[in-house]
């Protein structure tokens, strides 16, 4: 790896002030979950239902075909994934003091899991399922353990996740928090996205500053002036940092 590349990223989160780091699919890959876009990821597999998974993931799939949506989702989106290191080292930047907001297209709450607090789903969270009749809130074990559309003990509803499938909005207010914490920041992660999925992938031109870096497996064009783009995984170049090493 690139050592002037790495101590450029360490000098850089060293001095920031307000770190924000904008993540995606790629960030949880070494935790064992596959991405969508990647060779081996999601979208390249053959699928098992004569549709591609992309289409399985939209809004008017999940109301035509809700049974097969809950088979696919319980294979492919629910896993027992723990944090990799890429979550713990910002769990532990957080921890030491430092200013890092985590704005994540992840619905896997690995961040959370690792320790960090200020984290923002533009995505939603396979952790938090509603029902459609009561607004009841579950967890994920009511969509865990249910072998078919899973419903609402309290009143017969049926579940949602609470999770932004294609054709769905962003919820505004996870939205405009978002673009605060990219305003405020005077420096920009971006890391393990392909950056093709709209609108989160815009949200990124609401850092109005200078100071962007980028990491990722594949070479990612960026519509911004970047200051550094590190080629590689993620959860092994914060640990080639050796940066909680006093
Ligand atoms: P994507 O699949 O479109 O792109 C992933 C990117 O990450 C690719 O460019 C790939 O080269 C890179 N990558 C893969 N592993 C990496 C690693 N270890 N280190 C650095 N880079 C790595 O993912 P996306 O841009 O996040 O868009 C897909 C959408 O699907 C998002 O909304 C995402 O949240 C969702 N999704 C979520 C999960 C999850 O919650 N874990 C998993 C799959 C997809």
């Amino acid at each position: 790896m690139n050592s002037e590349k790495l101590n450029i990223l360490k000098e850089s989160i060293k001095n920031a002030k307000r770190i924000v780091f904008f993540g995606g699919a790629g960030v949880s890959t070494e935790s064992g979950i596959k991405d969508f876009r990647s060779k081996d990821g999601l979208y390249n597999l053959k699928s098992k239902y004569g549709l591609p998974y992309e289409t399985m993931l939209s809004h008017s799939y999940f109301r035509a075909h809700t049974e097969t949506f809950y088979e696919f989702y319980r294979e492919f989106m629910i896993t027992d994934a723990k944090p990799n290191y890429a979550h713990e080292f910002l769990a532990q930047l957080e921890k030491d003091g430092k200013d890092v907001k985590i704005i994540t297209q992840n619905i896997d709450g690995l961040h959370q899991l690792a320790g960090s607090k200020k984290v923002i789903e533009l995505h939603g969270s396979i952790h938090r399922n509603y029902c459609e009749r009561c607004g009841r809130l579950y967890d994920l074990s009511i969509v865990k353990n249910s072998t078919s559309i899973p419903t609402c003990p309290i009143c017969g509803g049926e579940i949602k996740p609470d999770v932004v499938l294609y054709e769905e909005p962003l919820d505004e207010r996870v939205v405009t928090k978002a673009m605060i914490a990219l305003q405020e920041a005077d420096l920009l992660i971006v890391a393990g996205t392909s950056l093709k999925v709209y609108p989160a992938a815009m949200y990124i031109n609401y850092f109005y500053g200078n100071n962007i870096i980028v990491i990722n497996k594949e070479k990612l064009d960026v519509n911004r002036k970047i200051k550094l783009q590190i080629l590689g995984k993620i959860g092994e170049i914060f640990k080639s940092l050796n940066y909680f090493n006093k």
